[in-house]
């Protein structure tokens, strides 16, 4: 460590705030003073960042021997991306780093990051959805959070919760009716609030995979796995581990019964308050596997999760995927 080394850094850091200014977040950490370097970076897409469908976080951590030893480099929070490409990127980053020890590299490892979004801006990997994969023709959204859907099948999920919504609001009384918040679009994937016109995504027609795929059978593979998921879903509602949509319910694993053994009594684990929410709505019977839950028949705490899943045929339904 010399103090050429720490004023060669904060050059460095002060050239990386002048230039990149509120797209760059530094840190100082620590009396021996580390840098952590922060920035998003996005494909290169001119003006048009409706065109960026790829984003990753850079975070570049410079201790005292930078840069006669390699920064800590890691990728985070990367939308759109998958393993592969990350792999790739880390891969040119570290050959980077080995080959220029004792020169300022932070700047260079921005340009490489933005290189490969560049030629990689396309979202990978399936909607979470439909499962299919994004193919060449399919018209698809990028939300305000970085999540992908083909068009088609967000207006379905849209469509199917707002439905949903006002069954379970219609079912409280009136005087709970005006308590309970409005219907909000929340992502899919991460339940932020999103704002989608829903007229304009369900023009679009359903996902090219999904029309050249074999016919969607129910078959007893299926029932099975449809019947283990819904116990596995009736325990995790049990242990108060499914949150529900704008869910203002007592915390998680409040316990609001003495619990026993029986199962209706553990179903009952967390869930009086919440019972007002119709947005926390479905009890058991709602769900798939209607032979394990039908034995029970007290009410069981609300579960609304983010999907709730369309059949093979595009349409809204309410039970998840695969159900009749
Ligand atoms: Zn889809
Ligand atoms: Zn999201």
């Amino acid at each position: 460590m010399s103090s050429s080394g720490d004023e060669r850094i904060t050059d460095e850091v002060q050239a990386l705030e002048a230039i990149l200014l509120k797209d760059v977040v530094v840190k100082r950490v620590g009396d021996v003073p580390k840098y952590i370097i922060e920035t998003i970076i996005h494909p290169l897409t001119g003006d048009n960042i409706d065109q960026q469908y790829v984003c990753v976080t850079l975070e570049v951590g410079l201790s005292s021997g930078y840069p006669d030893t390699s920064p800590e480099v890691a990728l985070k929070n990367p939308r759109g991306l998958d393993d592969m490409i990350l792999d790739t990127i880390n891969t040119h980053i570290q050959d980077k780093l080995k080959n220029n020890l004792g020169q300022p590299i932070v700047f260079e490892l921005i340009g490489i990051v933005r290189d490969h979004l560049t030629k990689s801006n396309l979202p990978r990997g399936q909607c979470v959805i439909c499962l299919y994969d994004f193919v060449d023709g399919d018209l698809f959204i990028k939300t305000q959070c970085y999540h992908y859907f083909h068009n088609h099948c967000l207006a379905n999920h849209f469509i199917a919760g707002k439905k949903y919504y006002h069954e379970e609001l219609e079912k409280l009384p009136t005087w709970q009716q005006m308590q309970v918040p409005p219907y909000q679009q929340t992502c899919p994937v991460c339940r932020c609030t999103v704002s989608c016109d829903v007229d304009t995504l369900k023009e679009a027609p359903p996902p090219k995979s999904s029309l050249s795929a074999p016919p969607f059978r129910l078959t007893a593979e299926l029932k099975e796995l449809q019947m283990k998921m819904a116990e596995l879903l009736a325990v995790q509602v049990a242990k108060g581990g499914v949150v529900g949509m704008g869910d203002n319910g007592p915390p998680l694993l409040t316990i609001t019964t003495t619990p026993t053994t029986d199962n209706a009594s553990r179903n009952n684990v967390a869930g009086s308050s919440r019972d007002a929410q119709p947005g926390a709505g479905a009890g058991g019977a709602r769900h798939s596997g209607g032979d394990a839950a039908a034995a029970d028949t007290q009410p069981r705490p609300p579960y609304r999760g983010p999907y709730r899943g369309f059949n093979r045929r595009g349409k809204p339904g309410r039970r998840g995927r695969g159900a009749r």
